[in-house]
């Protein structure tokens, strides 16, 4: 039997109902469950794919393609199932479904509403591709109180109704401030915040409390009592050192088992919390420290790079280090000279990106690492960028660049306009739309033998998840590898370079494709662990 636990959030955005609901995931698993977790965003994009870095943060890709939110990214970091493309929905493809049935006539005459059609939409798509999970996490994106999450609210509420109280349970995430001023917690927002959510038919089961501090017993007692809900119920999620001691901390704070208690499952069972423990411990105690730049153009957003960040948390966790980031934004190698910034780093990483706006910098970069032999990553645009660095100064191919920037003599990178996807053919042209269009989800790629990156892998094939428009040219492969850059990884048809490397450096590899989005705590991506050991070495020479 699969049981639905919705996760919504009140007060004020940012309070991590991400992070919580991947908590709550990781914690069932530790206790023997099955577990999937999805999102329903709330905007109108029909997915997070058109939107700017910005805006959104980084749009996290799923095996089978789909452009999906970040926080779907955190639920595969901490409990290691692979999301899908019916893990993530929004208004915007919700309400495209729902037009598209009327326009095609199936709704037979009958006036399309948001009771029932659009709540009947998102309804099925809760319920829609489950494989006997015994736990179905839904988060909704947003606050309660924005217009926006109103029907995916009333479609929940219509759920939890239907299911019963032995299949559904709703957590509710809310935020208990400290006022310095008068040195006292506040429960007022969250008791105005559960207002507002049984004012739409919904009865938090579970509220996690988002606080600094311990929560007092008399303050836990209060927000029961105002909120209707058993004080046991009222967990305290306090703020902690590492993200990922938040399954132990909310342990500890007795989440799991009021969930179970809910459900009415057995609470003695033993349960194995050793893998959290472990890379907990690591990460408070490393036995030394690399400093990596990520020489990017968003870097003043975090939540742009999250996969990226944790990747090299991870490589950390492998190499028993603490790995310090250093954002750099690669305009500044426009105005200013790029060793004063990039000197004292161990490694450096270009990550993916678009666009013209800060790609010169980006380059200088890789010209930096490859010839101070300094470990260098290019993720994507970071290795087109490594390929046109390599064009314009060792080929002496002169303008050599994108045509993502326009028109250029030497085309090294060029618009991918047929690729093979399973047995079908793509095809695109500089007018294709936008939304979905780019080369999107895994696919497999061969690696040369004896070359670095197959040593890394260990295999002679890999599948990783891509996310672009351009490639680098085939046409320049021989011109490209006179400069001594060698192409290590090829598409299984030998047309699309996936990675290249210079054999006679340290540690220069650039990859078509974004291995960070697959990197676990726990599971560690190679590539990021072995850059992040070339790092280490690196800093004993430094
Ligand atoms: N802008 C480049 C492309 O579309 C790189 C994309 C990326 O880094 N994800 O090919």
């Amino acid at each position: 039997m699969t049981r639905f636990i919705f996760i919504t959030g009140g007060v004020v955005s940012s309070l991590g109902k991400g992070l919580c609901s991947a908590s709550l995931g990781a914690l069932l698993q530790a206790r023997g469950y099955t577990v999937r977790l999805r999102k329903l965003d709330p905007y109108l994009n029909v997915d997070p794919g058109t939107m700017s870095p910005y805006q959104h943060g980084e749009v996290y890709v799923t095996d089978d393609g789909a452009e999906t939110d970040l926080d779907l990214g955190h639920y595969e970091r901490f409990t290691g199932v692979a999301s899908r493309f019916t893990d993530s929905v929004t208004t915007g493809r919700i309400y495209s479904n729902v037009i598209a049935k009327e326009r095609r006539g199936d709704y037979l005459g009958g006036t399309v509403q948001v009771i029932p059609h659009v709540t009947d939409a998102i309804k099925e798509f809760i319920q829609a591709d489950i494989s006997g999970e015994d736990f179905i996490l839904c988060e909704i994106g947003g606050t309660v109180g924005d217009i926006e999450s109103l029907p995916f609210l009333e479609a929940i509420r219509q759920l939890g109704n239907e299911l019963g109280a032995d299949r559904a349970l709703f957590m509710h995430l809310t935020l208990v401030p400290y006022i310095a001023a008068a040195g006292e917690l506040k429960t007022k927002p969250t008791q105005h915040s559960v207002k507002e959510l049984l004012g739409l038919g919904i009865q938090p089961d579970i509220l996690m409390c988002r606080i600094d501090r311990p929560l007092p017993a008399s303050d836990r007692r209060k927000i029961a009592l105002f909120c209707n809900v058993r004080e046991a119920a009222v967990i305290p999620a306090m703020d902690v050192d590492t993200i990922y001691h938040v399954p132990l901390s909310y342990h500890e704070q007795g989440l799991d088992e009021q969930v179970l208690h809910h459900f009415k499952l057995p609470t003695e069972k033993a349960m194995d919390l050793t893998r959290w423990e472990a890379i907990v411990e690591r990460v408070r105690k490393p036995e030394g420290q690399v400093t990596i730049a990520i020489v990017g153009k968003y870097v003043q957003l975090k939540d742009a790079y999250k996969s990226l960040s944790e990747a090299l948390e991870h490589g950390g966790i492998a190499n028993n280090v603490h790995v310090k980031l250093d954002w750099i934004d690669s305009e500044i190698f426009e105005r200013e000279d790029v060793v004063q910034h990039l000197e004292h780093v161990h490694g450096i990483l270009v990550p993916g990106g678009f666009g013209e706006r800060g790609a010169e910098g980006k380059i200088k970069a890789a010209q930096f690492a490859r010839e101070r032999k300094v470990p260098y990553f290019g993720i994507c645009f970071g290795m087109q960028m490594a390929v046109i660095e390599a064009a314009r100064n060792i080929a002496g191919l002169k303008g050599a660049s994108t045509t993502e920037f326009g028109e250029t003599p030497h085309p090294v990178v060029g618009l991918m306009t047929e690729w093979v996807r399973g047995n079908e053919v793509q095809r695109r042209t500089n007018t294709s739309d936008k939304g979905g269009t780019m080369r999107l989800g895994a696919y497999p790629c061969v690696l040369t033998p004896g070359s670095r990156v197959q040593q890394i892998y260990g295999a002679p094939s890999i599948q990783e998840r891509h996310r672009h428009r351009y490639e680098v040219n085939i046409n320049y492969k021989d011109r490209l590898e006179k400069t001594g850059l060698r192409f290590s990884g090829m598409s299984p048809d030998g047309v699309l370079p996936e990675m290249v490397e210079y054999p006679d450096h340290p540690w220069f590899i650039g990859v078509q494709f974004h291995p960070e989005l697959k990197s676990k705590p726990f599971a560690p991506h190679p590539l990021f662990t072995s850059f992040i050991e070339a790092a280490v070495t690196q800093s004993r020479l430094v």
